[in-house]
């Protein structure tokens, strides 16, 4: 374990009002107090009491630097759990840059990135997953992914793991002392009972998993793409929920030539909303790149917005897009229903889905795709507080996702709002439960509960095979084993050295 002393300026490095330089390690009060004078030149930082605060000035040799309060902090309850001194000095770059030089020369080594939470980590004060949500949190870009990353900090997930590893240690422990001790602890039974417990841990790493698609969703934003052939209103769109005129919106086919991207909040989620170039058939080179590009970000978007002109027929580029879209989470805006329409909902539904009514006048399902599990359609007649103004979604569910179809007049603001409910609905069933649930928001735990599950798969298969009990205890030891990485107990320095390396300096 290091126990050099490290410092670091902790504080964004712009002019500001207060800047704070950290110190850590087992020198850390001594070096500080080499370039430190209080006011009376009598104070000593190495006698002063544990967290306490001290005023006084820093200095180069004899050149004054600033006027500063010291934090001193003894060992063990410190961030790092070593011995700390936090320097408030003026939040200048240069003032700042000044001390750390300062301590650089007295002893200190520059702390790497993420050095002081990975010194908190090796010292056992917080466990890996902790670690990673100290960096979430600083690097939250909404209300979601903030409270997500406290409550991980605070030991959502440890708990989680630390639950379901107990569950497997105790039964490892029981085939383990079962198979030494044949004569005191019987078998007979177990494997019925393993199987209930099996299947337990396996509906938590389920959910676990499964949440970790929306998780990532609500923590980076909702990444919904804008497509649709040219002039539908793709731009205007963007532009009305943005708020502002981002977009160049004009009566010309193809200006959009390439792809605009700007965040926007619904409900303290971000959405990360596309606007793509119309897609259609084109000979201008510069215009393909821009229909090619918006094929790209169309085809990983968790969300499709397709806009349609319902004041012209639909073709064969209406078909390219929705083959496109066609295993996506999808909202068709009919728009322009301020116009004359030639396009109306059932047209698009049917396109959709292929459907055709068969003789009990119920929707069915008629497509060689076999792609169509079930299709259905309802339309909702919702009453919105007290008026019984009839909203225009209808809901079409293909491949387990739902498509909604909203009419909407962009140019008059009409159906803005049935789109927020309808993506509302279908990301949080209507309700974003963000204090409740406990979403996977980080790639390495889901991917170590998925390492976990598998395990516990292949200890039902062994149960179901009636092999012999070892072979339990061998899978169920790797799913322990692959729990324990999310919280760091089994994870090799190198991990650890590239975890940290993503934080930032001072952290
Ligand atoms: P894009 O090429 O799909 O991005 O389409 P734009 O947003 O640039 O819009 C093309 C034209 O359609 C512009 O003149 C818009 O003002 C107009 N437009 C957009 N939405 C509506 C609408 O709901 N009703 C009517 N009448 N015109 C609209």
């Amino acid at each position: 374990m290091k126990t050099d002393t490290i410092a670091a300026i902790a504080t964004a490095v712009s002019d500001s009002g207060i800047g704070i330089i950290r110190v850590s390690g087992e020198n850390a009060i001594e070096i500080v107090d080499k370039i430190y004078q209080s006011k009376n030149r009598k104070k000593r930082l190495c006698e002063v009491k544990t967290h306490t605060i001290h005023y006084g000035f820093i200095y180069d040799e004899d050149t004054l630097i600033d006027e500063v309060m010291i934090a001193v902090l003894h060992a063990p309850n410190t961030y790092t759990r070593e011995e700390t001194v936090e320097i408030d000095c003026h939040g200048g770059i240069l003032v700042m840059n000044q001390i750390l030089d300062v301590l650089l020369r007295s002893g200190c080594r520059l702390a790497e990135p993420g050095e002081f939470t990975k010194r908190a980590f090796l010292n056992g004060r917080i466990d890996l997953s902790k670690a990673e949500a100290v960096m979430d949190i600083i690097h939250s870009k909404n209300e979601f992914a903030l409270r997500s990353s406290v409550r991980q900090l605070s030991g959502a997930v440890t708990e989680k793991v630390q639950f379901l590893r107990e569950e497997i240690l105790y039964e490892i422990a029981y085939i383990e002392s079962a198979l030494d001790d044949p004569e005191h602890i019987s078998l007979d039974g177990y494997r019925e009972r393993l199987e209930e417990k099996v299947k337990n841990i396996k509906s938590i790493l389920k959910k676990l998993i499964d949440s970790a698609d929306c998780g990532k969703m609500l923590k980076d934003g909702i990444n919904t793409v804008i497509i649709g052939k040219p002039n539908v209103g793709k731009s205007s769109l963007l532009n009305i929920l943005v708020g502002e005129d981002r977009a160049i919106v004009t009566s010309v086919a193809g200006t959009t030539r390439d792809v605009l991207e700007e965040t926007i909040k619904l409900h303290g989620v971000g959405l990360n909303i596309m606007d793509t170039a119309g897609i259609h058939d084109t000979a201008d080179e510069v215009e393909k790149i821009g229909v090619d590009r918006a094929r790209k970000y169309a085809r990983n978007a968790d969300l499709i917005l397709y806009v349609v002109d319902t004041s012209r027929e639909l073709d064969e580029n209406d078909d390219a897009i929705m083959e496109l879209a066609a295993s996506k989470n999808m909202i068709v805006l009919l728009n322009k229903s301020d116009l004359d329409h030639v396009v109306n909902p059932e047209e698009v539904i049917k396109k959709l889905t292929l459907m055709s009514e068969n003789e009990n006048n119920k929707m069915t399902c008629v497509s060689e795709n076999n792609n169509i599990e079930m299709t259905q359609m309802s339309f909702f007649d919702e009453e919105k507080q007290g008026d019984t103004k009839k909203t225009d979604t209808r809901v079409i569910i293909k491949n387990n996702r739902k498509i909604r179809i909203i009419s909407t007049s962009i140019k008059e603001n009409i159906g803005l709002d049935d789109l927020e409910d309808a993506i509302k609905d279908m990301f949080f069933g209507g309700e974003i439960s963000i204090n409740d649930e406990l979403y996977i928001t980080n790639q390495r735990h889901k991917e170590a509960f998925l390492e976990a599950y598998e395990s516990m798969e292949m200890v039902q298969d062994s149960l179901i095979k009636d092999m012999p009990e070892d072979f339990y205890s061998i899978d169920l030891m790797s799913a322990y084993a692959s729990l324990g990485k999310i919280i760091g107990e089994e994870v090799g320095e190198d991990l650890v050295n590239e975890i940290f390396s993503k934080f930032c300096m001072g952290k």
